[in-house]
C-alpha cells in the first residue's frame, strides 16, 4: 500500500503490556487493579504488514525487551524491510545489548527520568547506573542509533543539561525531551510543565539545554511546552498507526490502553473525562488493507487529510478534531 506513491510511515506494535516497574506517572501504576499483562504472540506478530511501513516502532504500553520472541521480532521485521526501534526501560539491556546488535535493530531509546540517582530511582524504582552501563555496551556493539527519552516534569526538566552531559558520556547521540502528554490521574496534572503561557524560566532551561546539547554534539529534541492547536499532531494518523498486543489497529496509543474497561480515563486542562477506545480493526480476523481502507479507519484519517488541506489566509473553517481528540495534549503541539 501506497501514500502518494511512497510506503506508509510508522507503525508501532504494542509487543508486550507486562513491565517490571511501576513508574510514577505511567498508566500501569494508575490503572494497576484493570491492566491486562500480554505478550504479543509469534502469530499475530507475522500478521503485521512491514513491507508497507518505513519503520516499525516495537513498543506500546509496556516493555519490549520481557517479551520472549523480541529477538525474532526484530529480525522478522527487518527481513521485511523495515527499519526497527524500540523504546526501553532499560533494565535489561545489559543481557539484550549484544543480542540486539546480531539482530540488526536501527534505533534503541532508553527512558530516563533523571540524570540524579535518587530521583530517577523515586520516579522509576531502579537503579541510573545500570542502565547507563546498558547504553554504553550499545555504544560499544555498534547500535546505530542509541536515543536517551525523559519526561519533562516540573521536579525534573532543571536537569535537562545534565542529563544530556550524561547521555553523551555512555554513548547516545540524540536526547528527546518528551511532554507528559498522556496525563492519567488529576495527581500527576500538576507534573506537566507545559501550559498556553510562556514561561521564562523554563524558556532559559531548555535554551541552556539547547547550548550544552550543540557545544557537546549531541542531538535534542525539545517538544514544544506551549498548547496551541496543530492541524495534524506528531503521531500522525494519516500514515501512522498501533498494532495492540492483542492484534487490533488503533491510532495511536493515546485512543488505547491494555485494561479491562472500554473507556480511558484522562485529565486534560484540570478535567478530569473519559473517552472510548478507538480500534479499527484486528489483524487475527482481517487483513491490514481492508482495515486501513475501512470506512472507520479512513473517515479517521480523512478529518485530518482534510484539516491539512485548509489554506492558510482563505476564509475557509479548518474541519473540527475527532471528538476523542479534542481532549489529547498531541492535538495542542505538546
Ligand atoms: S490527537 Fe491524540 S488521540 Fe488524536 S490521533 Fe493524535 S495522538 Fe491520537
Amino acid at each position: 500500500m501506497r501514500l502518494f506513491g511512497r510506503k506508509l510511515g510508522s507503525v508501532q506494535v504494542e509487543v508486550s503490556t507486562h513491565c517490571q516497574l511501576n513508574c510514577l506517572m505511567c498508566p500501569k501504576s494508575i490503572f494497576r487493579k484493570d491492566w491486562i499483562h500480554e505478550h504479543m504472540d509469534l502469530d499475530t506478530f507475522r500478521n503485521v504488514p512491514f513491507k508497507l511501513f518505513r519503520y516499525a516502532h516495537l513498543q506500546g504500553w509496556g516493555e519490549p525487551l520481557l517479551n520472549p520472541n523480541i529477538v525474532e521480532m526484530i529480525e522478522i521485521a527487518k527481513r521485511e524491510g523495515c527499519s526497527v526501534g524500540i523504546t526501553t526501560n532499560g533494565v535489561l539491556l545489559q543481557e539484550f545489548a549484544r543480542e540486539l546488535a546480531n539482530a540488526g535493530i536501527d534505533l534503541v531509546a532508553v527512558s530516563i527520568a533523571s540524570p540524579k540517582l535518587e530521583e530517577h530511582r523515586k520516579i522509576r524504582g531502579c537503579d541510573l547506573y545500570e542502565i547507563l552501563e546498558g547504553i554504553r555496551l550499545l555504544s560499544e556493539y555498534g547500535i546505530p542509533k542509541i536515543v536517551v527519552t525523559t519526561i519533562m516534569m516540573k521536579n525534573t526538566v532543571k536537569n535537562l543539561s545534565e542529563l544530556i552531559k550524561i547521555a553523551k558520556e555512555y554513548g547516545a547521540s540524540e536526547v528527546i525531551a518528551n511532554n507528559l502528554d498522556y496525563v492519567p490521574s488529576k495527581d500527576l496534572e500538576e507534573l506537566k510543565v507545559f501550559s498556553h503561557e510562556d514561561d521564562r524560566e523554563l524558556t532559559r532551561i531548555l535554551e541552556d539545554a539547547k547550548k550544552v546539547a550543540k557545544n557537546s554534539g549531541v542531538n535534542v529534541v525539545v517538544k514544544p511546552v506551549k498548547l496551541e492547536e496543530c492541524l495534524v499532531c506528531a503521531e500522525n494518523p494519516i500514515k501512522n498507526c498501533l498494532v495492540t498486543v492483542d492484534g487490533r489497529i488503533a491510532p495511536c496509543v493515546y485512543l488505547h490502553l491494555p485494561t479491562k474497561s472500554d473507556v480511558i480515563r484522562r485529565v486534560f486542562l484540570g478535567r478530569e473525562i473519559t473517552i472510548p477506545k478507538v480500534y479499527f480493526g484486528n489483524l487475527k480476523e482481517t487483513e491490514f488493507k481492508k482495515i486501513w481502507n475501512g470506512r472507520k479507519c479512513k473517515e479517521f484519517r480523512n478529518v485530518f487529510v482534510r484539516r491539512l488541506l485548509v489554506v492558510p489566509g482563505f476564509d475557509f473553517e479548518i474541519p473540527e478534531l475527532p471528538e476523542v481528540c479534542k481532549t489529547c495534549y498531541k492535538a495542542y503541539s505538546v
